[in-house]
């Protein structure tokens, strides 16, 4: 990239080895779900310490399925965020369940643990938190809360992956938790995601829900007991998301180098006491998925993105409070229900990052944000 260039928010890095392999996959006569689908379960099931894993055609439909396998549907709630990505809620109505949000903390921007337990009913079945930009929930809480009300977690660990909580990593414990390897997360499959499964759950079912429902036994070698949808990711992902894999640790390394550096660079214009909110520093735990900064009130987030692209430096918006979309609005939900969510959400603004950045890009973005800030008054 020369300096000129437009700097991306995020750009998937796909190397010539796993190229290669897409190659020899796509010439082996076996490109659906097959041998390459197995390899990387495996090598997920490894990462994760060896909990049962399985692959999906989304982040999205795996926590649809971990909804269905919990038998959640009609007259059960969730309890979840309002600032995350539409598919977190969407999900709890696609199974035909009530989405209950509580307001998030504006310092970690997850969901607020110590509000959770005000918003429980004799109809509550699980908590679904979600690791905005990689950053863990307070899983001790979460997990405590659960199991004081006999809950499900469902962790919506999309952004999460190779985060870790008191050392351990994110997936590696507790209930089910769910990852996506969208282009725009740490690791691709290009689209793709994976459930890592609790040790007593029905990882036979949770196969079977992926394809059809179908069951390899009985009449004619296969037999249909339950309704299974079309989620399962193809041998060609799968081969992309094992070589992504091997890169995680050095991925994730990366991003954080990148983190500590806009730390330092963002002290150095004293962006925090100019009314700017930084993320917390947590280069220990944070998979740095994002790097988000909260623009102060008085600023109008949609100019100063123009103002950035002027000057080549792409943002993005990660995300519009849930409850204020209109599909949210029409089930009762309105401004001024969750103001945290909503005052972040207005104004947060993601900084590119990405492993392939270099050095010298996080000073550009940061002396182009200094510049634009000085031109918006501040
Ligand atoms: C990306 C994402 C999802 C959905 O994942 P897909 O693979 O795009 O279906 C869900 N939740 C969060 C928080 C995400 O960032």
């Amino acid at each position: 990239m020369t300096e000129n260039d437009i700097l991306p928010f995020t750009r998937p890095d796909i190397d010539e080895e796993t190229i290669a392999g897409v190659a020899e996959v796509l010439r082996s006569g076996w490109i659906t779900t097959g041998p390459w689908n197995t390899r990387f379960e495996q090598a997920l099931s490894d990462y994760f310490g060896g909990r049962p894993v399985l692959t999906y055609s989304s982040g999205t439909v795996t926590m649809e399925i971990a909804l269905r396998l919990l038998g959640i549907g009609p007259g059960d709630e969730v309890i979840t965020t309002p600032l995350s990505w539409v598919a977190t809620a969407n999900v709890i109505l696609a199974v035909g369940a009530t989405p209950v949000f509580v307001d998030i903390d504006p310092v970690t921007r997850n969901i607020d643990a110590s509000r959770i337990e005000a918003a429980i009913t004799p109809r509550t079945k699980a908590l679904l938190p979600v690791h905005l930009a990689g950053l863990p929930c307070d899983l001790d809480a979460i997990y405590a809360i659960a199991q004081r009300h006999g809950l499900r977690v469902i962790e919506d660990a999309a952004q999460a992956i190779g985060s870790l909580w008191r050392g351990k990593r994110v997936g590696s414990f507790g209930d089910f938790a769910s990852f996506s390897f969208h282009p725009n997360k740490n690791i691709t499959s290009i689209e793709g995601g994976c459930l890592a499964l609790p040790p007593d759950s029905d990882v036979d079912l949770a196969r079977r829900l992926r394809l059809q429902g179908v069951q390899r036994s009985g009449l004619d070698g296969m037999d249909v007991d339950v309704l299974g949808g079309k989620s399962n990711l193809t041998d060609v992902a799968a081969r992309v998301g094992w070589g992504q894999l091997q890169r995680l640790p050095a991925f994730n390394a990366r991003r954080a180098e990148l983190a500590a550096l806009y730390f330092d660079a963002l002290a150095a214009i004293a962006l925090s006491e100019r009314g700017v909110q930084l993320p917390p520093r947590d280069l220990e735990q944070s998979n740095w998925h994002m790097f988000q900064i909260v623009l102060p009130p008085q600023l109008r987030r949609a100019e100063v993105m123009q103002a950035l692209k002027d000057r080549g430096i792409v943002t993005g918006v990660h995300y519009p409070p849930i409850h204020l979309f209109a599909l949210y609005r029409a089930r009762g939900f309105k401004p001024g229900d969750f103001p945290h969510a909503e005052r972040v959400g207005a104004s947060i603004l993601t900084l590119p990052l990405f492993p392939a950045m270099r050095d010298s890009d996080v000073t550009r973005v940061t002396d182009a944000l200094d510049a634009v800030l000085r031109q918006f008054g501040l």
